[in-house]
C-alpha cells in the first residue's frame, strides 16, 4: 500500500512488523482481521495525526480502547487502527468529584485513581474492560441501581473529531455531541480524555451463593417477583453456568450446571437483611458471603472470562413479566448445551437508569429491567459453530419475550439494526449529528449509525 505522510504516524506498526501480530489481537480470540497500519497513540496530538493520515491515504479508521468489545470492532480488515492503549493516565480532583481518564484507560486505571479517595465512577464488573468502549455505550455496573450508568456521569470529553479538528464537548460547548457521545458509541470521533463525576463509595456487602439447575426455574421467578420493590443499595447478578471447584460449593455440584448470584449491597452494615427475604422461599445450596473495600469487588470478576479464547456473544432485553416459558427457555439452554466455559447472564437494572432525564443522553431503553446475555466461550475453533448456534439460538427462541432495543456493548448478534436499537428519533438525532461532526462515516468500526444526508451543515 501508499504510504503518503508515514512521518506524521509517530508510532506506527506495520504488516510484517515484529510486533505487528501482538498489536492486533483483541480480547476475544475468534477475531483475527489485518489492520492496514497500527498508529499507537500517545496523546491527543498522535490521534489527530492518524486521523488527517487516514483521510490522506483514503483508510477507514478503527479505535481500540480496551480492546474488551466482544464483536472485536475495534479491529477492521484494511483500516487504520487508532490505538489508544498508551493513553491510560487518569487524575482525580476529590474536592471536585471528577477524573479525567485517558481514551485509553481500563476499569482498573480508573478504579486504582479514584477508590483511594472514597470515590468511584459508576463502570462495570471487569477491571480489564476499556472505559472507552464502555462509557460511549452506556455502562451498567455494581452502582448502576444507585447511581446510573457511567455515560450519565460523563460531564465533558475531549475528542478528535473526523477532519483531524480537537473540540471539547460539554453542556457549554457542542452539547449536542456530548448528549451523542452519552450512549451514541465511538461514532463521533475518538475520545482522547474523558471527564466524570464521581460518587462516594465505600465497602460493600458481598455474598456469592450457587441454586443446584434443578429450582433455577422457581429461583429466577422469585428474582423477578422480589427485585421492583428492592431499594436502589441492593444489586444482584445471576448467571447459569458450571459451579467451579471452589470450596465453599459442595463436591457434588462441581462442573454441573448451576445458577449463580452474586449479590451486592452498597454498605458494610445490614447486607444479610437487605438480601435476605428474596430467596427465603428457595435458598441455595451453598453461599459464601463477606464485607471488602469497593475496589476488591470491581475485581472479583477478573479472570473468569480472559483474553484470548474463543467468545461469541447474544444480548437482549426481556419483557419485565418474564413469563414462565421464558424462564424455562433459559434453563433448557443452561441445562443443554452449556460448554465449560459458557455462561447465560441475568441482570435487573431500572433505579437510576429509569430515573435519568431521557433527553440528557443517547442512551436508549431506559425502562428495560431484565437484560440477558449468552456468552458462548471455548477453545477450540472446531468449536465454532456449536458455540455461535447456542448463544443465537437462546436470544431466537428468547425472541416472544423480548422487549426493545438492546445494549450495544454486549451483543456480537442482536438481530436489532443501529435504527432499532435506538428507536426512529433518537436514531434520526444521532444521524443528523453524525453527518455534521463525520460526513463521510469514517468512524465505522461501531454499531453504526449513518450520516444523515441532509444534515451536514451547523455546529454540533
Ligand atoms: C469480560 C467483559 C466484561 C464486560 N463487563 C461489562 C459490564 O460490566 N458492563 C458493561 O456495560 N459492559 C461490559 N462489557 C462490555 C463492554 O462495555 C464492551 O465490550 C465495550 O465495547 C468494551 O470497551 P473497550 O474500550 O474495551 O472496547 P474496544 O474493543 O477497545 O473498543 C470498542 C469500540 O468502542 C469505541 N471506542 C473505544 N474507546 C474509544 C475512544 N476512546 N474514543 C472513541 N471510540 C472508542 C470504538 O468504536 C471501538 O470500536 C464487558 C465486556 C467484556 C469482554
Amino acid at each position: 500500500m501508499t504510504r503518503p505522510t508515514e512521518a506524521a504516524l509517530r508510532a506506527p506498526v506495520w504488516p510484517g512488523d515484529p510486533e505487528y501480530d501482538r498489536s492486533r489481537r483483541v480480547w476475544n480470540g475468534m477475531i483475527d482481521r489485518r489492520p492496514a497500519v497500527i498508529a499507537r497513540c500517545s496523546d491527543t496530538a498522535d490521534v489527530s495525526a492518524a486521523v488527517r493520515y487516514a483521510t490522506e491515504a483514503g483508510l477507514a479508521v478503527t479505535v481500540r480502547g480496551g480492546g474488551h468489545n466482544v464483536a472485536g470492532l475495534a479491529l477492521a480488515d484494511d483500516a487504520l487502527l487508532i490505538d489508544l492503549s498508551p493513553m491510560r493516565d487518569v487524575d482525580v480532583d476529590p474536592v471536585n468529584r471528577l477524573a479525567v481518564a485517558g481514551g485509553g484507560a481500563l476499569l482498573a486505571d480508573l478504579d486504582g485513581a479514584t477508590t483511594p479517595h472514597g470515590l468511584a465512577c459508576p463502570v462495570g464488573v471487569v477491571s480489564e474492560t476499556g472505559l472507552g468502549g464502555l462509557a460511549l455505550g452506556g455502562g451498567y455496573g455494581w452502582l448502576a441501581r444507585k447511581w446510573g450508568l457511567t455515560c450519565d456521569h460523563l460531564t465533558a470529553a475531549e475528542v478528535v473529531l473526523a477532519d483531524g479538528s480537537v473540540v471539547r464537548a460539554s453542556e457549554e460547548s457542542h452539547p449536542e455531541l456530548l448528549w451523542g457521545l452519552r450512549g451514541g458509541g465511538g461514532n463521533f470521533g475518538v475520545v482522547t480524555k474523558f471527564t466524570l463525576r464521581l460518587r462516594p463509595v465505600g465497602e460493600v456487602w458481598v455474598r456469592s451463593s450457587v441454586h443446584p439447575i434443578e429450582s433455577a426455574g422457581e429461583v429466577v421467578r422469585a428474582f423477578r417477583d422480589a427485585m421492583p420493590s428492592q431499594p436502589d443499595d441492593l444489586q444482584l447478578s445471576g448467571a447459569f453456568k458450571r459451579a467451579p471447584a471452589v470450596d465453599w460449593i459442595p463436591a457434588s455440584l462441581h462442573g454441573q450446571p448451576v445458577l449463580a448470584f452474586t449479590t451486592v449491597w452498597l454498605s458494610a452494615e445490614g447486607g444479610p437483611e437487605a438480601a435476605g427475604r428474596i430467596f427465603a422461599d428457595c435458598p441455595p445450596a451453598a453461599s459464601t458471603e463477606r464485607v471488602m473495600p469497593f475496589a476488591e469487588l470491581q475485581a472479583l470478576g477478573d479472570g473468569a472470562e480472559p483474553a484470548g479464547r474463543r467468545y461469541y456473544t447474544t444480548s437482549g432485553y426481556l419483557v419485565d413479566e418474564l413469563p414462565a416459558e421464558a424462564i424455562d427457555v433459559l434453563v433448557r439452554y443452561a441445562s443443554e448445551g452449556l460448554s465449560t466455559y459458557s455462561t447465560i447472564d441475568l441482570g435487573y437494572f431500572r433505579g437510576a437508569v429509569a430515573r435519568a432525564d431521557e433527553e440528557t443522553s443517547a442512551f436508549p431503553s431506559r425502562d428495560a429491567s431484565f437484560i440477558v446475555s449468552a456468552s458462548a466461550a471455548w477453545d477450540d475453533p472446531a468449536d465454532d459453530d456449536r458455540g455461535r448456534d447456542w448463544a443465537g439460538g437462546l436470544l431466537r427462541d428468547l425472541g416472544p419475550w423480548r422487549s426493545e432495543g438492546s445494549y450495544v456493548n454486549y451483543t456480537q448478534r442482536s438481530g436489532r439494526s443501529a435504527a432499532d436499537v435506538y428507536g426512529a428519533d433518537r436514531y434520526a438525532r444521532l444521524s443528523t449529528l453524525k453527518a455534521k461532526v463525520d460526513p463521510t462515516n469514517m468512524f465505522r468500526g461501531n454499531h453504526n449509525i449513518a450520516p444523515h444526508p441532509l444534515a451536514s451543515e451547523g455546529t454540533p
